[in-house]
């Protein structure tokens, strides 16, 4: 079913409800548990979410992994205080285990018998038994309630209720979001360069790093699907600095230009310090701009990175948009890219996955950004797909990624011209 609304700024937005496909957020586990390195996952789910996590991550045989899932089976069905017991057991024989976890996070799952566990309670119980030894976290993965990047913004949020407060930290800047640590480090010279600091991403390598926060300790969001995080964070007092996000160098530029103003950063010092990385950037996207120029590009709804990267893409390399499908829209958390899309645009929130298939076929864009399930299909119809996922796994923020960025949507289009030739 299609409903328009007009919204403050203009774009109209068609509301879709219906059938989706879409990974669960257990999916985010697998950039998570590299980048948090003393932090455990541990899925309480069924037999397909083990599958789902072994099967996306890949599992070293020899290698201690730091993900896992407790499969709550029919026996545990009798009683859920033999769920909690099962639950207690095999935590305690990880953590005895493993004593290099410090932080364990229970993440929840779409079973029934697991919805009924109560794993915030299963938390606080596990962290007092093992007091000073590790935090146990808990939060939900589940399909029913979240996409697969709603599981990272899951995990933060359940960190920031734990963050420690610190006066001081009003005047560092804070910045959310899973990065690849090369992308970190390019992020803190840059901010180093601008005089902008103290400044501590969340998450922190390790559970003993993680940043303290304050009220009015300005945040600047890495990633435009943190919608619970921020707002966890604004509950503590923290402030949210609206940008445009680090894809492209439109959007990295403005991104730092964000945090500089709050730390007296001049338009001619961002100019001076970023006038390198800029050039460089823009040199090596120009090898994309032959390919990307004029190809009409739509997206289904999967990552929530949809219209940051639609508006990278317009503007900097030229593509024609065809529809912007998102899971769900946060205009408060989008405010400074939404002006940034061309009159016009169909913009969808929510997904009808048949209809939109339908749209697609009608529209018969040169490529499509969709999930995995829907990009074989297409594929065996001619039409060119990029997976979104690919998205999310590789070093796409920053100036020195966003050649990466284009060449990601730049490939297959290539691969279309060669099997032409
Ligand atoms: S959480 Fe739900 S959607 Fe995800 S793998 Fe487990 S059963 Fe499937």
């Amino acid at each position: 079913m299609l409903q328009q609304d007009l919204g403050c700024d203009d774009l109209p937005v068609l509301r879709e409800r219906g059938q989706r496909e879409v990974f669960c957020g257990l999916t985010g586990i697998i950039w998570l548990h590299r980048k948090i390195q003393d932090a455990f996952f541990l899925v309480v789910g069924s037999r397909t979410c083990a599958h789902l996590i072994q099967s996306a991550a890949g599992v070293m045989i020899f290698a201690e992994p730091r993900f896992g899932t407790a499969i709550l089976q029919d026996r545990d069905l009798a009683g859920m205080a033999d769920c909690n017991d099962e639950l207690d057991r095999i935590a305690g024989e990880l953590l005895a285990r493993r004593p290099d976890i410090r932080t364990l996070f229970l993440v929840g799952s779409c079973p029934s018998e697991v919805i009924k566990l109560d794993l915030a309670k299963a938390a606080e119980r596990l962290t007092a038994a093992h007091t000073g030894r590790v935090r146990v976290l808990s939060y939900s993965g589940s399909g029913i309630e979240t996409t697969f990047t709603q599981g990272e913004d899951q995990c933060l949020k359940a960190l920031v209720e734990h963050l420690p407060e610190d006066p001081t930290a009003a005047h560092s800047l804070l910045v959310v979001g899973s990065l690849p640590d090369i992308v970190e480090d390019q992020f803190q010279r840059q901010f180093d360069a601008m005089d902008v600091g103290p400044v501590r991403f969340l998450p922190a390598r390790r559970s003993s790093e993680m940043p303290a926060i304050a009220p009015g300790t300005p945040f600047l969001l890495a990633q435009p699907f943190l919608n619970e995080t921020a707002r966890a964070l604004e509950a503590r007092g923290a402030r949210h600095l609206s940008a445009p996000y680090p894809f492209g160098v439109e959007g990295t530029l403005a991104w730092l230009r964000a945090a500089g103003e709050v730390f007296g950063c001049t338009e001619e010092r961002l100019a001076q310090v970023t006038e390198a990385p800029v050039r460089r950037a823009r040199q090596a996207l120009a090898r994309y701009a032959s390919t990307l120029k004029g190809q009409r590009v739509s997206f289904l709804p999967d990552s929530q990175l949809e219209i940051p990267l639609a508006r990278f893409l317009h503007r900097e390399c030229g593509m024609e948009l065809g529809e912007i499908g998102v899971p769900f829209l946060d205009r408060g958390l989008l405010a400074a890219e939404l002006p940034q899309l061309p009159a016009g645009v169909r913009l969808v929130e929510g997904q009808h996955v048949d209809d939109q298939l339908d749209r697609v076929r009608a529209d018969r864009p040169d490529l499509t950004v969709c999930g995995l399930g829907l990009a074989n299909p297409l594929e065996a119809e001619g039409l060119r797909t990029k997976w979104s996922i690919e998205l999310v796994f590789s070093p796409v923020h920053g100036f020195d990624q966003a050649a990466d960025l284009a060449e990601l949507f730049a490939r297959p289009l290539l691969r279309k011209e060669r099997l032409a030739v």
